[in-house]
């Protein structure tokens, strides 16, 4: 704290991510990481271009990159938009289209990050309560709005929503923009871009950094209709006119082209899941069906923070929200085999004693 602080900035409570400890041999679980690395054709492709280009700034528009993901998803160039990380494009879009005078709405239970874009950007905005299965209930969001966003599938819960429930929900909001984010879509989701044909207030937001194993890199994009896109690309243009450095656009174009690992790399982690929830479930545990990398927990003997706690003492990190509604849970990214083994035995340790 000090004298010189905005007033802004005095009232702040900003997002706090999972921590990254420097601690060798630790199980690390607390941030949905790709328990992978990325393809070995996307490390290339960053030291190629690292080795030539540096002295140059990037491609603002982030041309090539932009027409790799067109591609992939089915649709133009000018309606895909690249940031620095998906909670860049993710703030962008809170300025551009979620900001209106009547409220923004979101689930009580989600992504953390959007009450404090709220704060920073002065957006007002009304939470709408999952139902007792921590599912959002569509109909729920009939009522006074400015525009919505979900994760889908949410966080931290992993539970989806089918597409028809948000082609429903656009059909009750035709003139509010939507967004859907989609961070975890990969593994097991479906994916609302089908939908932004006839819906020009549909924004979908993905990211790199779990199903590519790429949240070093930072790289989100949002697909959408042009008019939309171009909202984000005034923001940008406001605040940061390269956020994608040279490297890393070329690292984000070599993954897109590497399908087959794309594939292999998310099937081994939906694969990691089931076993993971298999074995949880086996000592007790309730586990919210997940279509993501990760699983929402609780056991019906001990409290999140306790069983957090003592996972951390054997090196087994995992994500704790101490919320009213989460406080029970245990957020547990899926990793690799022997993670899933060493977060089992630690369990069974930890509830015999
Ligand atoms: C991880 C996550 C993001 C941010 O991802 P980055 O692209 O790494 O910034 C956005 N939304 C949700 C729901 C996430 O879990």
């Amino acid at each position: 704290m000090s004298r010189f602080w905005s007033d802004l900035v005095r009232e702040l409570e900003p997002y706090v991510p999972g921590e990254q400890p420097r601690v060798a041999d630790l199980v690390k679980l607390n941030t949905n990481e790709s328990p992978f690395g990325p393809s070995p054709a996307v490390t290339a492709a960053i030291t190629a271009e690292a080795a030539e280009t540096l002295r140059l700034y990037p491609d603002p528009q982030s041309s090539a990159l932009r027409e790799a993901l067109a591609t992939y998803h089915g649709v133009k160039p000018d309606q895909v938009f690249v940031g620095n990380g998906s909670d860049e494009v993710l703030a962008h879009a809170f300025v551009a289209l979620l900001k209106h005078d009547a409220p923004l709405l979101f689930p009580d239970v989600t992504y953390s990050f959007y009450p404090v874009y709220c704060a920073l950007f002065g957006i007002d905005y009304d939470t709408v309560p999952l139902d007792e299965a921590m599912n959002v209930r569509v109909a729920d969001y009939r009522r006074p709005a400015g525009a919505i966003i979900l994760a889908n599938p949410n966080a931290p819960t992993g539970v989806a929503l089918p597409r028809d429930e948000i082609r429903r929900l656009l059909a009750d909001h035709p003139d509010q923009p939507v967004v859907v984010d989609e961070a975890y879509v990969d593994f097991g989701g479906e994916t609302a871009i089908p939908l932004i044909a006839e819906h020009p207030n549909l924004l979908v937001v993905h990211t790199m950094s779990k199903s590519r194993g790429l949240a070093g890199l930072r790289v989100g994009y949002a697909i959408g209709d042009a008019g939309l896109i171009e909202a984000l690309v005034r923001v940008k243009d406001s605040f940061n006119s390269y956020p994608l450095g040279r490297p890393v656009q070329a690292g984000a174009i070599a993954s897109i082209e590497d399908e087959a690992y794309f594939q292999d790399r998310r099937a081994a982690v939906i694969a990691g899941r089931e076993r993971m929830t298999r074995g949880l479930r086996a000592l007790g545990f309730e586990v919210l069906p997940s279509s993501a990398n990760f699983v929402f927990a609780r056991h019906p003997d001990r409290g999140g923070r306790e069983l957090a706690q003592a996972l951390r003492e054997r090196g087994v990190l995992v994500r704790h929200f101490s919320a009213p509604r989460t406080a029970d849970f245990l957020r547990i990214t899926v990793g690799t085999d022997s993670q899933i083994e060493r977060l089992l035995t630690a369990l069974t340790e930890i509830l015999k004693g």
